[in-house]
This record gives structure tokens, C-alpha cells and sequence, in this order.
């Protein structure tokens, strides 16, 4: 039996669609696991089991666990830097051994080591360490960003015809986020035993001036890069309205970005699902009409 955690969410319901409809896994292989088991009615209908269990209460995660052979855990929503969501995954990586579970799978970040500007990388390095340190079997998927992570800086981009950045000449290979649904799929329905780590990532990556003449190219509006300092990004995204929280948070991807951390291209998507990823080019024709309004 194979288990998925955050089910109701966006890559959640992708990976257990690529199970049913790609990989032909019979629903009765599968157990969708969620706080909220309404919102998986439809899922239910197609005679998937749906358990309800939530991060914050590792007796509903060990209960919903006991079933499966393999778990699969998507790392939760919340970015909390108070170590909230650390403890989620831990709550999660317990439950796991203590259910006995044969094989521990596991949605992080490349590049997550100490020393990563990313301000949450801690919680996916965190993980990743509680689950080496449970001595269950796993595969950890380093997931690239989404594709569609360009709809937060794009449509404002395109809309003003300044893009502000502080990544330098940094690159990113951004992946769609079905691509990732589809590649760690194929790694949960295997049988594979071995612990492994994948970095998954779209097969070109780009820097953000590059990113902005391709946006250019498909959306025919111009696009004026305009490099600035860390602190100076952060003065201007507050006045902008973002959350003063929050905007560090934005600026540590850029940090991240122009420190190369996350510019790799890997194969691991096509070696998992023997599906190519798909291009930045075809998610910004796909989504023209969405980013530039
Ligand atoms: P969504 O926001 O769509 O889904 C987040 C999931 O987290 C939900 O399905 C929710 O599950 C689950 N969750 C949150 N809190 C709890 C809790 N207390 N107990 C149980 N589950 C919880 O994100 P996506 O599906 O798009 O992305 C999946 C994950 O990938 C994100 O959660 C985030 O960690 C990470 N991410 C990665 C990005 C990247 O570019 N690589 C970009 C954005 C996010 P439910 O409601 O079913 O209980």
C-alpha cells in the first residue's frame, strides 16, 4: 500500500493522479492522507482510502501509517520560521517508524545544508536528517522550484516592465510542477528499496535576465531587469506591501540563487518517470494569457 500526506494539496493531488492514470496503480493500492478528508470526496468515489491525519498530531499520522508500506511525505504548506513546520515532519518521520513502516519518501530542497540562504532550508535539512537518523529505508526528492512560482514575480513584472532582483547572474531550472508529481510518483510506486536522493529540476536553467527576454519573446511586452543590493530588494518589497516578515524571505531565494545553489539541471525527472520535463518556454506559452493579463 502506498500513502500520500498533504493529499489535498496541489502536488498531492497530483502524484496520486499520476499513480491512478499514468502508472495504472489500482486504487485499492492507495491511501490519501489529509486534515480535511472532505475535500477528497472525488478521490474516495474512485475507491482511493482516504485517512484523515495531521502534522500536528502524531497519534491521527501513526494511525493512518499503519496501513502502508510506503509513505510518502509532502513537506507542508506553512513557512514558519519558529521551527513549526520542522517539528510537523519530525511528528511524521516518528510516526513512521513507530507504524513500521518498510520505505520513507520525502519532498525537500536542493542544496538544504547549513549554510543555505534560503531561510527555511533548516526545516528540509532538519528532515532529512530525522529521517537518515530513523534508519528507514527512504528517497528524498530535492525538489527544484515550480514553474509555477513565476505567477508570485511575473504578472507584476510584466505588468510594470521592471523586474527587481538581487540574483545577480545566478540560474535557476525551474521544473513544472506535474513534471515533479509525475517523476516522484514513479519513485512510490517502485519497488525500489535503496535510500537515494534526487534533485529534480526542468531541463535548462536560466538566469533571470534570460528568464525576462524569454517572457519578452512569448508575451511581446518588454521587460527592464534591474539588479539590486539584498537590503535594498527588502526595503523596496516592504514599501511594495509586502509583509515585512515575509519579504526577507522572498530575498533569500535571490540570495540563494546568486550564491548557484540552485542553478543545477539534473536528469532525475526522465530517469523516474522516463517523461522529459517540460520547457520554461512551454509553461510561459502555456500560461501567457495568466501572466501577462
Ligand atoms: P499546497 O499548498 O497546495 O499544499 C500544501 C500541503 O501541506 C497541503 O496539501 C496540506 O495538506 C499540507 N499540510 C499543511 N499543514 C498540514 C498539517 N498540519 N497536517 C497535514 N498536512 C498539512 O502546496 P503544493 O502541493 O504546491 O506543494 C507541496 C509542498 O511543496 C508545499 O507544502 C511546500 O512545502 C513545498 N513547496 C515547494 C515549492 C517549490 O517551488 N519547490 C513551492 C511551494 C511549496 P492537507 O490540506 O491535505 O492536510
Amino acid at each position: 500500500t502506498l500513502l500520500v500526506t498533504g493529499a489535498s494539496g496541489q502536488l498531492g493531488r497530483g502524484v496520486i493522479h499520476h499513480l491512478l492514470d499514468t502508472l495504472k496503480v489500482p486504487p485499492a493500492r492507495i491511501v490519501a492522507a489529509t486534515r480535511n478528508p472532505e475535500n477528497l470526496a472525488d478521490l474516495a468515489t474512485r475507491g482511493v482510502a482516504i485517512r484523515q491525519a495531521d502534522f500536528d498530531d502524531t497519534a491521527s499520522l501513526v494511525e493512518a501509517f499503519k496501513v502502508a508500506a510506503r509513505v510518502l511525505i509532502i513537506s507542508t504548506g506553512e513557512i514558519d520560521l519558529g521551527g513549526k513546520r520542522l517539528k510537523q515532519h519530525e511528528n511524521a518521520v516518528a510516526a513512521a517508524k513507530k507504524a513500521g513502516v518498510s520505505h520513507l519518501l520525502y519532498t525537500s530542497m536542493p542544496n538544504p545544508e547549513p549554510g543555505s540562504p534560503v531561510l527555511f532550508a533548516g526545516d528540509h535539512y532538519g528532515t532529512e536528517q530525522a529521517i537518515k537518523a530513523s534508519g528507514i529505508p527512504y528517497t528524498i526528492f530535492r525538489n527544484g522550484w515550480y514553474q509555477e512560482n513565476l505567477f508570485m514575480s511575473l504578472p507584476h513584472a510584466i505588468a510594470s516592465g521592471q523586474w527587481y532582483t538581487s540574483a545577480a547572474d545566478g540560474r535557476i531550472a525551474h521544473g513544472a510542477r506535474d513534471d515533479m508529481a509525475v517523476a516522484i510518483a514513479a519513485g512510490l510506486a517502485s519497488g525500489d528499496a535503496e535510500s537515494t536522493t534526487y534533485t529534480l529540476t526542468g531541463p535548462q536553467a536560466y538566469t533571470v535576465a534570460e528568464i525576462a527576454a524569454l517572457v519578452t519573446d512569448v508575451t511581446g511586452k518588454p521587460i527592464e531587469v534591474v539588479q539590486l543590493s539584498d537590503e535594498a530588494l527588502t526595503e523596496g518589497l516592504k514599501a511594495a506591501g509586502i509583509p515585512s516578515d515575509f519579504a526577507p524571505i522572498v530575498v533569500s531565494f535571490d540570495t540563494n540563487t546568486r550564491s548557484g545553489r540552485i542553478g543545477m539541471v539534473t536528469d532525475a525527472i526522465e530517469t523516474l518517470s522516463g517523461k522529459k520535463p517540460k520547457s520554461l518556454r512551454h509553461f510561459l506559452e502555456a500560461n501567457k494569457a495568466a501572466l501577462a493579463g
